[in-house]
């Protein structure tokens, strides 16, 4: 047997159920492709259900508010990914009369969609002999293969993508993609890979070298930064001053609160007496409580977060920043990063 139909074989006895699987509907397989970028598949798969049955159509997709689809979406991270997916539904119900394409080459014109999405949707929908390389197929071939070449730069990219593309040959496409991924994600895990039961382990170079944790290469990390955010809380019974983020930075369109946001780690009485505050909230506002610092990671940034709970605060920031007073049963409606509904679920009085 060669190589892809071993891991076709495998994949028959030990793929799990997954509800994207038992579909060739491109627009649910397309759902289920944009939830499971950079998110685990146990996480993912309530958001998916929660999708699917919010909005069983790409139509029904498209006619939602974007705050609807981001508060569905809440919790997830990486929100350009629900807007995206938001604005995809609507260009694919304009250009395409609601008809969802299949062919790579329409597909990868869509926004949000890249080739390995393109990939998996064409070959899982219409058969079309498109190898999708994810992380999980990377890993499987560097190791099998001994290909030392970094994952992570253009030309790895490349070199796996053509290899994965000369293997698919000869296989039904949408399974060979699904064994392909399934194999790496539950035998050739990147830690402990079940090497003593594995089926191809005759053939694997790095198992054979000795070299399995030493591939597949990277190149580099990326860079994380760290930000110091200062959450202004205010406490009163007008329910929360609100802030709708706007574009060019994280969250944008989400809900989070009045920010100040400081070069390093700041006091909160400091913050209290700075100019900046003074300037948004008078100098009579007293501090009521102190949360944090929370530390929150997203893909390049460190947040460290502090929430100053105040009162008696003057209301000069009328007008002047889009804040909003949200009455407190209306909050639990607002889409919110994950950092600020925590914090509201542990102070379940400041929003019903
Ligand atoms: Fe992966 Fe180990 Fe199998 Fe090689 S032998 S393909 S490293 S699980």
């Amino acid at each position: 047997m060669d190589f892809g139909s071993e891991v076709i074989a495998w994949y028959g006895l030990n793929k799990r159920t997954l509800p994207w699987r038992d579909t060739r509907d491109p627009y649910l397989i397309w759902l289920s492709e944009i939830i499971l970028q950079q998110t685990r598949v146990d996480q993912g798969l309530p958001y998916y259900l929660r999708f699917r049955d919010a909005y069983p159509s790409v139509h029904d997709l498209a006619a939602a508010s974007e705050d609807e689809v981001l508060r569905l979406w809440q919790g997830l991270g990486y929100y350009s990914r629900g807007r995206n997916l938001h604005r995809t539904a609507k260009n694919v119900v304009a250009d395409y009369d609601g008809s969802f394409p299949v062919n790579y080459e329409t597909l990868i014109r869509l926004k949000g969609v890249g080739e390995y999405t393109a990939a998996a949707i064409s070959s899982f929908a219409a058969g079309e002999a498109r190898a999708v390389v994810d992380g999980n197929v990377f890993r499987l071939l560097s190791r099998y293969f001994g290909i030392d070449t970094p994952i992570d730069t253009g030309t790895g990219k490349r070199e796996f993508t053509a290899l994965a593309n000369t293997l698919i040959a000869g296989h039904p496409p949408g399974l060979f993609n699904q064994a392909m991924m399934e194999f790496g994600s539950l035998q050739c895990r990147p830690k402990n890979p079940d090497c003593g039961i594995c089926p191809v382990q005759a053939g694997c170079h790095a198992f054979r070298a000795g070299r399995v944790h030493e591939l597949p290469v990277k190149k580099g990390k990326t860079a994380v930064r760290d930000r110091y955010f200062n959450y202004i809380v205010t406490d009163d019974d007008r329910g929360l001053l609100m802030n709708k983020r706007g574009s060019g930075d994280i969250w944008q369109n989400l809900y989070d609160f009045p920010l100040l946001e400081t070069s390093g780690p700041l006091s909160p009485d400091r913050i209290v007496s700075s100019d900046a505050f003074r300037g948004l909230f008078g100098d009579r506002a007293v501090i009521t409580g102190i949360t944090g610092p929370v530390r929150h990671l997203l893909s390049h940034q460190r947040l460290h977060a502090v929430f100053i709970r105040i009162r008696n605060f003057d209301e000069l920031f009328s007008g002047e920043n889009g804040w909003f007073y949200a009455a407190k049963d209306h909050i639990p409606t607002l889409a919110k990063p994950k950092l600020i509904f925590a914090f509201l679920n542990n102070y379940p009085h400041l929003s019903s």
